[in-house]
């Protein structure tokens, strides 16, 4: 199994590359992200729960991502590999998934990480939002709260991967061609 996670702020591009990365290496994605809108979209219990958090541009609760991404994965046993876009994003998220992976013998092969400035990071996403059809995409201040939570709570991710040999950086600025290349390039190492 090819587990990998796809990891950078709001705006860095991993929706975009995820594409490529799917098709490429034939992987599962697993996006929190689209999973709660789906879920909000349908009006569950879990959607419910999200739905405040996610209007507000804050990190939903650790214990229903962990719970959401056990069923998701149960679901894809039967995969190449996973690509864990938006997931995870706190150290307790990490942990769980490390557990979890480790106990079917998959842990994680790598995170990728593509970096990008805080300014293009927000022009992007409001860009986005021109067309994306979120309500969190349109307006500056919830972009800015959610760069906010990724500097305050997820970029620790990035060290706890540092530390484990896993975290690979990429520069998520330029061509989405050179990006992509760059991508296929520390994929094939890893
Ligand atoms: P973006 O990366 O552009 O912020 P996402 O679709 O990944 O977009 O996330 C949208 C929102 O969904 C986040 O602001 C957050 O409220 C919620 N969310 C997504 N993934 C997680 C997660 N792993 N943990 C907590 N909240 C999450």
């Amino acid at each position: 199994m090819l587990n990998i996670i796809l990891f950078g702020p709001p705006g860095a591009g991993k929706g975009t590359q995820s594409q490529f990365l799917i098709e490429k290496y034939q992987l599962i994605h697993i996006s929190t992200g689209d999973v709660l809108r789906a879920e909000m979209n349908a009006g569950t219990e879990l959607g419910l729960k999200a739905k405040a958090f996610m209007e507000q541009g804050v990190l939903v609760p650790d214990e229903v991502v962990i719970g959401m991404i056990d069923a998701k994965l149960k679901e894809s046993s039967n995969a190449q590999g996973v690509i864990f876009d938006g997931f995870p994003r706190t150290i307790p998220q990490a942990q769980a998934l490390d557990a979890l992976l480790e106990s079917k013998g998959q842990p994680i092969r790598g995170v990728l990480g593509l970096e990008v400035n805080e300014i293009e990071l927000v022009k992007r996403v409001l860009e986005r939002g021109k067309t994306s059809g979120r309500a969190d995409d349109q307006n500056e201040e919830l972009v800015q709260k959610r760069v906010s939570e990724y500097n305050t709570k997820t970029k620790a991710v990035a060290d706890y991967y540092a530390a484990k040999g896993k975290y690979h950086s990429v520069n998520g600025i330029g061509e989405i061609e050179n990006i992509k290349k760059d991508l296929f390039e520390i994929m094939n190492k890893i």
